[in-house]
């Protein structure tokens, strides 16, 4: 919204665009911080993660280590004011530098947020010190038995006396093999709750635990693998939340927080490559004619239809994020607000694509080759198969409009 304090300026006849525009106010100093980890810490690693399916360790230890650890839980524990802002914020600052990193980290935080949400004190106590001094957290909730339905799971956790004996095959786990302790999604044939979902913690160094190698278009730093959990003993004091009844967390913790901080992740994606693409049509200049490739005018129109295609997606990102952090302040559910994120996820996700690839064609044969325009395109094309993925979403959205429950 323009405040008295935002002006646009012209100057020499170059408009400037507005920072209300591009950052929420309030957040132009976070925004600047992120983009300058970013540039010295993401970026210098993030060619050698994607090439050598390198997992993005040491860049995330410096996510942690400037304050980034656990952003989305109240300030007094660790977290950010307005905290699911400033971590859409974060998200799309990082990710137009390292977008493995990123997703690594958005995983995480969505991990951490559920813990703390569906987690006891004692287990906060436990776990939130080691978080903020930069252990990772993954989720494990995709099964291949039931693909991209993750909140329907086919493996089971029977409480055999002090332990659940788990047994899960897992599709792909972001940080898998890497991470510190994972959340694990399975169901309880103990419960007496009719949702017999249930979610377990499971430490790195447990027995049992067998991780697969990633090897993918894009997000390749991201160690998204399988994992295999066989016979694990998880104490019972390790269950988050009930036994059964987590769907409640999939629609208030899990949900909000993904679909937020992956979707920032494909806007900072695509203008990581539009930015490229800019840079690359101004430098380029065609000695027969005279002309940068930017000089043309089908290119500007092209440079124009992407940027506003970025930027309607933002300003969903934004206002759905201040409305989360409403929630949050009102002590209202986050599951207010799963319609505008599911339309949130799908435009971003469909939008990457699109930008991606028109930035790849202004930057020529030269973003054919191996390098930023090329990269973000494989990066960027993993949000519409990201569950819930966009045929999922548009299928919700679609069941919203016409007045039948979403869900079977
Ligand atoms: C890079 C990456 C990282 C990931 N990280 C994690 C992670 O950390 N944790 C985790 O738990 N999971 C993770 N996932 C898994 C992800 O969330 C999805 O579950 C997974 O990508 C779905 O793939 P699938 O092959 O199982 O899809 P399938 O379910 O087999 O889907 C195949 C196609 O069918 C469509 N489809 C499926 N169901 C429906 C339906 N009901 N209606 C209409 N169309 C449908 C899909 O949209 C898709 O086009 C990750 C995936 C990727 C690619």
């Amino acid at each position: 919204m323009v405040t008295s304090k935002v002006t646009v300026q012209e100057k020499e006849g170059i408009m400037e665009v507005p920072t209300w525009w591009t950052c929420p106010e309030g957040f132009q100093e976070l925004q600047k911080l992120a983009h300058l980890l970013g540039e010295n810490e993401l970026l210098p690693r993030a060619i050698i993660s994607d090439q050598e399916g390198q997992y993005p360790r040491e860049s995330l230890k410096e996510i942690a280590k400037a304050g980034y650890g656990a952003v989305t839980i109240p300030m007094e524990a660790g977290g950010l004011e307005n905290g699911f802002t400033a971590f859409s914020v974060l998200s799309e600052s990082f990710a137009q530098y390292c977008p493995s990193s990123t997703m690594c980290w958005v995983m995480h935080t969505t991990t951490v947020h559920t813990l703390y949400e569906a987690g006891t004190e004692e287990q906060r106590k436990r776990y939130i010190p080691g978080i903020l001094k930069g252990d990772v957290g993954a989720l494990a909730f995709s099964e291949p038995a039931t693909g991209g339905h993750f909140w329907n799971v086919v493996s089971e956790a029977p409480r055999k006396e002090s332990v659940y004996l788990l047994n899960a095959d897992k599709s792909f786990v972001t940080s898998g093999g890497e991470a510190d302790f994972y959340i694990v999604a399975t169901s309880s044939p103990d419960t007496k709750d009719q949702d017999n979902l249930m979610y377990l913690l499971v430490e790195k160094d447990q027995e049992g635990i067998e991780s697969f190698p990633f090897s993918a278009m894009g997000l390749r730093g991201n160690a998204s693998g399988p994992m295999k959990f066989k016979n694990v003993k998880v104490p019972l004091e390790n269950r988050i939340g009930g036994e059964g009844g987590a769907g409640y967390y999939n629609d208030n913790t899990v949900d909000p927080l993904f679909l937020l901080g992956t979707a920032a992740c494909w806007i900072g994606i695509a203008q990581g490559a539009l930015n490229a693409a800019i840079d690359g049509a101004k430098k380029k200049v065609h000695a027969d004619t005279g002309s940068s490739v930017a000089g043309y005018q089908v290119i500007r129109h092209e440079l124009a239809k992407s940027q506003i295609l970025i930027d309607s997606a933002r300003s969903m990102l934004y206002r759905t994020a201040q409305a989360m952090d409403e929630c949050a302040e009102k002590g209202l559910e986050l599951s207010e607000c799963l319609y505008p994120l599911w339309q949130l996820k799908t435009h971003a996700a469909d939008m990457v694509i699109t930008v991606t690839n028109a930035a790849l064609q202004v930057s020529g044969g030269r973003g054919y080759l191996t390098g930023q325009v090329e990269k973000f395109l494989r990066d960027g094309r993993a949000g519409a198969l990201m569950g819930p993925t966009n045929e999922v979403l548009r299928e919700w959205i679609g069941r919203t409009l016409i007045e039948v429950p979403w869900m079977d």
